[in-house]
């Protein structure tokens, strides 16, 4: 599918869908190393993103359908998570601004400045136990697809498997940002919930897209 509105409200479908049916695997992952709500959070966010979508229809272009689910996520998900997604959707919606369809390039540009912005908000570096172990190497495998010709479609299953690689890969870390790291060398060997719902999501966009 082309990577329009339709496929943006589709991806928050999707996403939303991927948040109810793992709510509880989210909320055991944050059990374990913070405080068991991630899966509340997500699916509340995610849910409430498509009774939007079904009360006011679905906006004109992917940049609006992103700024409605910043806006949703940052009013209605508290803890980290809410502020974080929020800030990256938000920042991916202006990265793609105007734009009736997303190509592979549009995608890597979107992903870049949604990573950005986590970072920007959140300070967590690579390494540190968050999403952002998901989202940087989601970044990086969607610039190498890009260059290669991939298609936007192509460039976030890429994306997305990533992003799953970067989720195994937090499990020996010891957390350094957001309440994890209050455990300190108790946190290795634990999955990063964060990285977990980033994974979810990543997914649900290339699903979206026919991927
Ligand atoms: P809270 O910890 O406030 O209960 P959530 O459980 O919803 O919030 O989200 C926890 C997730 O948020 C973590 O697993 C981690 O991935 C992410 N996170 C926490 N702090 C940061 C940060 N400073 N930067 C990036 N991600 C973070
Ligand atoms: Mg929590
Ligand atoms: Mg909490």
């Amino acid at each position: 599918m082309d990577l329009n509105a339709q496929w943006a409200a589709a991806w928050m479908r999707d996403a939303a869908a991927a948040m109810a049916e793992n709510r509880q695997r989210l909320i055991d992952l944050d059990r374990a190393i913070g405080d068991a709500d991630h899966g509340e959070n997500m699916d509340r966010g995610f849910s409430a993103i498509v009774e939007k979508l079904d009360a006011d229809g679905v906006p004109a272009t992917p940049s609006e359908v992103f700024k409605l689910a910043a806006m949703t996520l940052m009013s209605k998900v508290g803890g980290a998570a809410g502020p974080l997604y929020g800030t990256a959707f938000l920042r991916g919606s202006t990265a793609v601004a105007g734009k009736e369809g997303l190509g592979a390039e549009d995608v890597v540009a979107f992903l870049t400045a949604a990573r950005d912005g986590i970072v920007s908000r959140g300070k967590a570096e690579p390494g540190d136990k968050t999403m952002v172990d998901a989202f940087t190497p989601a970044v990086e495998a969607a610039q190498t697809a890009a260059s290669a010709e991939a298609s936007g479609a192509e460039t976030l299953s890429a994306a997305a498997n990533a992003a799953e690689a970067g989720l195994a890969g937090t499990e020996p870390l010891i957390a350094r940002k957001g309440r994890a790291s209050y455990l300190g060398e108790r946190s290795a060997g634990h999955l990063d919930p964060g990285a977990a719902s980033t994974t979810l999501i990543l997914q649900a966009a290339a699903s979206a897209a026919g991927e």
